[in-house]
């Protein structure tokens, strides 16, 4: 039985990562300061004798044996992550140096939540892990893109000095269940929007594109990085892509809303096209998303109407 350490545990993507951990019979601590996580996430493992939840804000050393490290906290959402930029930098800097140090100690296996925000507006397309990328170092999405582009130099340099065993996701526009009903991404907005008979807010023209992967996909590319030999950076998620005024339209014909798009200034430094090249995860970890559009997004769906009924 491994013991397993996720940080950033009650969010999205780390309660669907402890979902999957626990069913495969490994023992997961979970570690969350609820910034944006939700305890409903959580609340079902809560009485698993093979889970552990501890409330910690990872801007502060923590201690705690483990074999496998996710690090995984840190706001993902623009509209989160730019409330308070100064938490979000120091979320990703001195949280990935905390779990560095720890798996320095504690010899564990470290894998980072890096993010396709690290090619920012990308002049490359579709993306790939040889791109040094285009962001902004001083806009209103530079708290969040250069706190992941700086976590990535300080594993690769720790890497260097000390021969760790470290793993760098490059998660591209990930969506489903858990998702918080106030996330703000576009997958949930748009969603939510439809089944209230609220208008669709479109920022921009719409012209903009985004590459949307179900969170199951991407949980199986993060296990497979996790057992691999790679300590590069893998780009994960699924070059499936719309447009966001298309989405928007296929979102309405999925909940059949009778919703209207209205269309809203466009946020500064926001990314123009972005698809990611999963040629090296395909080729390195056989990693090959499954679940198509329609499915997830219909099981998304059903998630929300459930959520927004409580
Ligand atoms: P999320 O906001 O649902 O989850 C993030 C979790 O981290 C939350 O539970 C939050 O409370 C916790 N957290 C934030 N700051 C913390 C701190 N200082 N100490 C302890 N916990 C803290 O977002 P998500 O979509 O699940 O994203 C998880 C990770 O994956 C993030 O690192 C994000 O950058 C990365 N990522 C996600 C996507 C995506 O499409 N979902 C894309 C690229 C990268
Ligand atoms: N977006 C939108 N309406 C919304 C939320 C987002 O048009 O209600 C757009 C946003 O401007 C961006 C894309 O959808 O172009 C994806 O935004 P999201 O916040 O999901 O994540 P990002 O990929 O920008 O980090």
């Amino acid at each position: 039985m491994k013991k397993i350490l996720i940080t950033g545990a009650a969010g999205f993507i780390g309660s669907n990562l402890t979902k999957r951990l626990l069913e495969e019979g490994n023992f997961v601590i979970g570690l969350d300061n609820f910034y944006t996580g939700q305890r409903e996430n959580i609340k079902d493992f809560l009485n698993n004798k093979n889970y552990k939840f501890i409330e910690h804000n990872v801007i502060e050393p923590y201690d705690i044996e483990s074999d496998e490290i996710y690090n995984l906290a840190c706001p993902a959402s623009p509209v989160h992550y730019q409330k308070d930029p100064l938490f979000t930098f120091k979320t990703s800097v001195f949280g990935i140096i905390n779990a560095l140090k720890l798996s320095k100690k504690t010899g564990a296996k470290l894998l980072q939540a890096s993010t396709s925000e690290v090619y920012g507006d990308a002049q490359v397309y579709p993306q790939n892990e040889k791109y040094f990328g285009n962001v902004n170092p001083n806009g209103i999405r530079a708290c969040y893109d250069e706190g992941k582009r700086a976590a990535e130099t300080l594993i690769c340099d720790y890497n260097r000095l000390y021969g760790l065993k470290t793993k760098i996701a490059r998660i591209f526009n990930t969506y489903g269940e858990n998702m918080d009903v106030k996330d703000g991404r576009v997958v949930s907005n748009f969603i939510i929007q439809a089944l209230k008979g609220k208008d669709i807010t479109i920022y921009g023209d719409g012209s903009q594109s985004r590459s949307f992967c179900y969170v199951s996909d991407l949980i199986e590319g993060l296990i497979l990085l996790m057992k691999s030999d790679v300590s590069t950076p893998v780009n994960l998620g699924n070059p499936d892509e719309f447009t966001i005024k298309d989405f928007a339209q296929y979102i309405l014909n999925l909940t059949k809303s009778s919703s209207k798009c209205i269309y809203l200034p466009l946020p500064a430094d926001d990314p123009y096209k972005r698809k990611p090249d999963i040629s090296f995860a395909k080729a390195k970890l056989g990693f090959e998303p499954k679940v198509k559009i329609e499915d997830g997004v219909k099981k998304t769906i059903e998630y929300f109407k459930a959520r927004i009924e409580k």
